[in-house]
């Protein structure tokens, strides 16, 4: 959450630094902002809104902007309404510092109101304004902004990705790190910081991850690395491979919906190099060295928040189903609050897109310090949990810039499928039975393309129901977290209340909710719970429910039953979660547009969730 991005160096950083905020947009879209050491002054611009409306303010203003060094911020307000006031960059007292911050100051009110009682005011209402005038009391003493950041923050609880600058100590850029990630980007007489790759990679691809309780000062000609407490630390300079193409839109209106017709390709790329078909079985370069742990595990516990947890839901009916792995899943935010039993015998997957996904790192954190194995799950290379785990498979999904999560799901689906192939085959699963899952598999980015092809029943969809208020979303087994993540995706990006249920939890409560106007989707393919889910359906059409199927493409007895009938192709019922999920993004995605929301930007949302 919130994008952060700053330069040093010989250029005009106005520029790179909203070009920056435009690629950063999706981390946070309240307000953004920007500050500018310019002939030794502050020139500070900030709006409420999207990145956009700072480019109309800065056009409309008269003066000619042109700095070397300068910070850029989008905000995703945790304290304080999303104003102008409320707006990154912030200042000090003598207004000698700016600041940009990602994260929360969980002790500012301490700290506020002892500042307050030595005759300090604040213009805005957010905790990093406090940071601010903290760093702006600690800088008088010692003249030295890096030190003046470090004496600020070890009275500091909470998170942050920070960004300092000052116009007294002008030819530097202070950061740190505790909880929100930050990245240096490193030049030739040049150097950048960022939350992440997209916003600097047109500039280079040497980059420098910070690490929890580091801080920076970067100069036009360098960066040196320190602890909060001053120990010098040497950093690796790695480097990055994102392509720019990756992150543009591509002639597509939405970037929710070039991720999801990415899909047949991402899926594959999950699986290239790794389903080994004429063996029937997988390779996990990531999980080699924690195999025999993996195999002796007493239980594997999946966690994760959001989508991600939907995934782990799946993940849980594959492992328990086919590897015959008792399994958990847990929402991480809860499991890292309380005091899980867990220790050797576990092996913990923690599922994020991000990979840092501020409550599932946490949730990691926990395991790991109580002895178990901890492995990673994850889009984005490098990130914290990539990071810190003891092993992992990425999902290679590439980007993801739609708030809306749509192809990270189907990879983290199609990586947990991969590993539970890998663990039932060296658990005993025959090669004969194992060649028959991995052909399946590679059979699914050909059925998720066919579906992709097929989008007017889609689209109708959305129109004839566009007006309504809510949704019910039902499915069984595998499917239930399908009926759950349809759900949010609706909820996400068109704002209509949309709830996720087992279809048999329905008659002990949701039904009540049944009448004419609301619409049920059920996502019916012809498993051995099938006649259990029709006789379901049967509920809802006694009351006059909408039914909505999403079914095989062969299934003519539902074309009996239901008002709109989605086909998919079939598939071996544990992996019928990644084919069936298509449909639910699509009818997301075309309500949003029917009623004129913001798609990839939907309110009050961001992508990468680094508070708790
Ligand atoms: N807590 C800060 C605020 O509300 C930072 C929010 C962010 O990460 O964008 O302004």
């Amino acid at each position: 959450m919130c994008g952060i991005v700053g330069y040093i160096g010989p250029r005009n950083c106005v520029p790179i630094l909203l070009e920056g905020l435009r690629r950063l947009e999706y981390r946070g879209y309240d307000s953004a902002g920007i500050a500018l050491v310019m002939n030794g002054k502050f020139s500070i611009h900030k709006k409420a809104g999207k990145v956009a409306d700072l480019v109309s303010l800065l056009n409309a203003g008269n003066s000619e902007l042109n700095a070397q060094l300068g910070i850029g911020h989008t905000r995703w307000a945790t304290h304080g309404e999303p104003n102008d006031t409320n707006a990154h960059p912030h200042w000090d007292a003598k207004k000698e510092i700016a600041i940009i911050h990602n994260g929360i100051i969980e002790n500012y009110l301490a700290i506020k109101t002892k500042l307050l009682r030595e005759g300090h005011t604040f213009e805005s209402s957010t905790d990093t304004e406090v940071l601010a005038h903290l760093i702006g009391v600690m800088f008088e003493r010692t003249n030295d902004l890096c030190s003046a950041v470090r004496m600020a923050l070890s009275e500091v609880e909470g998170t942050y990705g920070l960004v300092v600058l000052s116009t007294r100590d002008s030819g530097k850029i202070v950061v740190a790190r505790r909880g929100s990630p930050l990245i240096i980007g490193v030049g030739e007489g040049e150097n950048f910081v960022a939350s992440d790759a997209s916003a600097i990679v047109e500039y280079t691809r040497q980059v420098v991850y910070l690490e929890d309780g580091e801080v920076a000062e970067l100069t036009t000609q360098g960066f040196q690395t320190m602890t909060i407490d001053d120990v010098k630390i040497d950093k690796v300079v790695e480097e990055i491979t994102l392509e720019l193409s990756q992150i543009e839109r591509g002639g597509y209106d939405h970037f929710m919906m070039k991720e999801i017709n990415e899909q047949p390709e991402t899926i594959r790329d999950a699986m290239r190099g790794r389903l080994l078909l004429d063996e029937g079985d997988v390779k996990l370069g990531g999980l080699t060295d924690v195999m025999e742990r993996l195999l002796k595990a007493k239980r594997i516990i999946l966690n994760g928040c959001g989508t991600s947890w939907h995934a782990a839901l799946v993940g849980e009916y594959m492992l328990e189903q086919i590897a015959k792995i008792p399994t958990e899943v847990e929402y991480a935010s809860e499991f890292r609050y309380r005091n899980p039993i867990i220790g050797e015998d576990d092996v913990l997957f923690s599922i994020s897109q991000s990979g840092e996904t501020a409550d599932t790192l946490a949730a990691m954190r926990e395991a790991k310090k109580k002895g178990a194995t901890v492995l990673g799950i994850v889009n984005v290379v490098g990130s914290t949990i990539a990071r810190e785990s003891d092993g992992g498979v990425y999902v290679h999904a590439g980007p993801e810039i739609g708030v809306a999560s749509t192809k990270s799901f189907t990879s983290q689906l199609t990586v947990l499928a991969l590993i539970t192939l890998m663990l039932a085959r060296a658990k005993g699963m025959s090669r004969e039975d194992g060649k028959v899952l991995a052909k399946e598999l590679a059979s699914l980015p050909d059925k998720v393309a066919h579906i992709l092809k097929q989008t007017e029943t889609i689209q109708a969809l959305a129109n004839e129901f566009k007006d309504v208020r809510n949704f019910l979303y039902l499915g069984r087994g595998a499917n239930f977290p399908v009926a759950l993540e349809g759900a949010l995706k609706l909820k996400e990006i068109s704002y209509i209340h949309a709830e996720g249920y087992p279809a048999a939890e329905m008659k002990h409560g949701p039904i009540a909710l049944i009448d004419e106007n609301m619409p049920v989707v059920f996502i019916v393919p012809r498993d051995g719970i099938y006649d259990k889910v029709i006789s379901n359906i049967h509920e809802v059409r006694a009351r006059r429910g909408r039914i909505i199927a999403v079914a095989n493409e062969d299934d003519r007895e539902i074309e009996e039953m239901a008002e709109f009938v989605i086909p998919v192709p079939r598939t071996y019922g544990f992996f019928g979660p990644i084919i069936n999920v298509i449909p639910l993004q699509l009818l997301s995605y075309y309500m949003a547009i029917a009623r004129e929301t913001d798609v990839d930007q939907p309110r009050n949302l961001a992508k990468s969730v680094t508070v708790e």
